[in-house]
């Protein structure tokens, strides 16, 4: 056996987020956004949770290269484009959609003597604002008849820089501004939305959406509470288990650094999960933890982390938890704690969090 620590994850729950984003933006295809091995889920769980969408978009060509040995037949678009020139070969055999956001991109695609049998389709990316990858609006135009010329098949593409917030510049009104005005009298499918814009911004949707983190589950704005009525599952349940039970005194203090110290007798749980499972080492005291079956009538409860974190356990405050015992189950993070709450208590986003689970926690998809 190994470690109790798992991560399950739900291809049910990523059918059912689909569904969401069908609903929130049924006149648009979907890009399921795949990048980082699905936001930690696994690509095998990816593919299975979510072959009824249009396409996947994820950023390395070798990924693209086992989808299609996995059968996928749908579209594929490498988000950020060819790193190399001398990938175009292999991304035409894959039929692969492909992101231009440079000039070097565009000479490499005009120059490719592949283009006459079969060109590609293009998302041309304008900078609209975020000032990241893509054209100026006043180099767009341009680029965009050059490639027309050549043969491709174009679409316009931007990504907004604050969808998840209201009072940030550029706004997605500022910047869909600029790409309405860009693009204007070129004809051609749009791709805007990420999940934030999705949510929040149905105006600005386009012809083909990217949904990335609402897939998995979790907030764009890294509060949980702003998604509570988009009516998402969260995909990946975290669990492990307590592997040992200490009885402190009043004064005893936990583990590195002695951060928390007992003001009265207590229980302390030791959870098999650290900072090398992905586990944020910043998770201050108070961070939820979910432990099943804790109370005398049987029912789960949300213990707090007390101490700090270590590489392979953390402690967890037990006090109003007596049934909790050795080999007790435990949610780190998914339906009972949201990852973003975990996200919150540690100073980030669960983006983050998702795209950080360790290789050496095992993977099972249900
Ligand atoms: C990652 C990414 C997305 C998905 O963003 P979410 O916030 O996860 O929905 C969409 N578009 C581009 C270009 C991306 O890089």
């Amino acid at each position: 056996m190994n470690r109790p620590i798992l991560a399950s994850i739900h291809t049910e729950a990523f059918q059912h987020n689909l569904n969401r984003v069908r609903a929130l933006a049924p006149e648009s295809k979907i890009w399921a956004v795949i990048k980082a091995r699905a936001y930690g889920h696994s690509f095998n769980a990816a593919i299975e949770g979510l072959a009824s969408t249009d396409g996947f978009a994820l950023l390395d060509i070798e990924d693209a290269r086992w989808l299609r040995q996995q059968g996928w037949e749908g579209r594929i678009l490498l988000l950020e484009g060819l790193f190399h020139e001398n990938e175009l070969d292999l991304a035409q055999q894959l039929d692969c959609d492909l992101v231009v956001h440079c000039e070097t991109q565009v000479q490499w695609l005009e120059h490719f003597e592949g283009k006459a049998h079969m060109p590609f389709n293009v998302f041309l990316k304008m900078n609209s604002g975020m000032n990241r990858l893509g054209f100026k609006p006043s180099q767009y135009r341009t680029v965009y008849h050059r490639l027309h010329a050549a043969g491709y098949h174009l679409h316009h593409m931007t990504h907004f820089a604050n969808a998840d917030q209201v009072d940030q510049q550029p706004s997605v009104g500022k910047q869909m501004e600029v790409f309405s005005q860009t693009i204007e009298d070129l004809d051609a499918p749009t791709s805007l939305a990420n999940s934030a814009a999705i949510l929040w911004h149905r105006n600005a949707l386009g012809d083909w959406v990217r949904p990335g983190i609402m897939l998995y589950g979790a907030s764009p704005t890294g509060k949980f509470a702003d998604i509570e009525h988009a009516n998402l599952r969260s995909v990946m349940q975290l669990h492990s288990e307590i592997i040992d039970i200490q009885e402190l005194n009043p004064g005893d203090r936990i583990g590195y650094g002695g951060r928390y110290e007992a003001t009265e007798a207590m229980r302390v749980g030791i959870v098999a999960c650290g900072y090398a499972d992905g586990y944020p080492r910043h998770a201050k005291d108070g961070t939820p933890v979910w432990v099943f079956n804790a109370t005398d009538d049987g029912a789960g409860l949300s213990c707090p982390i007390v101490g700090r974190v270590s590489m392979d356990m953390l402690t967890i405050d037990l006090r109003n938890a007596p049934k909790a015992k050795i080999g007790s189950v435990v949610e780190l993070w998914g339906d009972q704690v949201p990852v973003d709450e975990v996200a919150q208590m540690s100073g980030t986003i669960g983006y983050e969090l998702l795209c950080a689970v360790a290789p050496r926690v095992p993977v099972s998809i249900k």
